[in-house]
C-alpha cells in the first residue's frame, strides 16, 4: 500500500483524495504536520494560491522536511500553485517556495481569473483517450534545464513536465472526470 499526502494548507486537497481514491494500493491522506508528511510515500502539492501556501510552508516550518523529501526521491507532483511552489525560478515574483525543480515558471501566465479555460489534448504517453485540461489563473513553464522532460505544450508554453520523481502541472486534472494523470503519478509512486 503506497500512501499519498496532499499537502493541506489551502487548495484544491478533497478533489485529490477523491482521485486517488480510485486506485488499488493507494491510500490517500490529507497532511499538513511534519510527522504526517514524514510518514507518506508521495506528495500532492494543490492549486490554490501560491503565496498563501508558500506563507504557510514556512510558518509551519514545512519548507525543510518537504525539500528534503524531495531530494532524497519522493515522488512530488505539483499542480497549479503546486507548480510555482515546486520551482527554482518565477519570472514574475520575487518570491521563492521549495525551489527543487529546475524550471522557471510565469505566475497567472494566461492572465486574470476571467481568463481561465479548459481543452482537451491527445497525450499517449499519458493516457490514449483525449485528456481534459482546466486551467485556473494558471502559471506555465518559461524555461526548462535539459534533467527536465516536457510532457505538453500549448502555444510553446510548457504546461506539463517532468524531472525525476517530480511531476508539474499547469491544469488541474483533480477538477475533471478524468484519472490519466493521478494514474500516471500513481505510477510514478511504484
Ligand atoms: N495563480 C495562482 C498562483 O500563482 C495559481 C492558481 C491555481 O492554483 N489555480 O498562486
Amino acid at each position: 500500500m503506497k500512501k499519498i499526502g496532499v499537502l493541506s494548507l489551502q487548495g484544491a486537497v478533497s478533489e485529490h483524495i477523491d482521485k486517488l481514491g480510485n486506485f488499488e494500493g493507494i491510500q490517500p491522506c490529507a497532511v499538513k504536520y511534519k510527522h504526517e508528511i514524514e510518514a507518506v510515500d508521495a506528495l500532492i502539492i494543490p492549486g490554490g494560491e501560491s503565496t498563501a501556501i508558500g506563507k504557510l510552508l514556512s510558518d509551519f516550518d514545512l519548507s525543510g522536511i518537504i525539500k528534503s523529501r524531495i531530494l532524497a526521491g519522493m515522488p512530488v507532483w505539483g499542480t497549479c500553485a503546486g507548480m510555482v511552489i515546486l520551482a527554482k525560478k518565477i519570472r514574475n515574483d520575487e518570491r521563492r517556495h521549495l525551489e527543487v525543480m529546475d524550471i522557471e515558471v510565469m505566475r497567472n501566465g494566461y492572465g486574470r481569473q476571467i481568463d481561465s479555460f479548459s481543452t482537451s489534448v491527445r497525450l499517449t504517453e499519458i493516457s490514449q483517450g483525449e485528456i481534459p485540461l482546466v486551467f485556473i489563473r494558471a502559471p506555465y513553464v518559461v524555461g526548462a534545464d535539459s534533467k527536465v522532460k516536457v510532457l505538453l505544450r500549448i502555444n510553446e508554453n510548457i504546461v506539463a513536465c517532468r524531472q525525476d520523481n517530480m511531476l508539474a502541472t499547469s491544469f488541474h486534472p483533480e477538477l475533471t472526470e478524468d484519472l490519466s494523470f493521478h494514474r500516471y503519478f500513481a505510477g510514478m509512486c511504484g
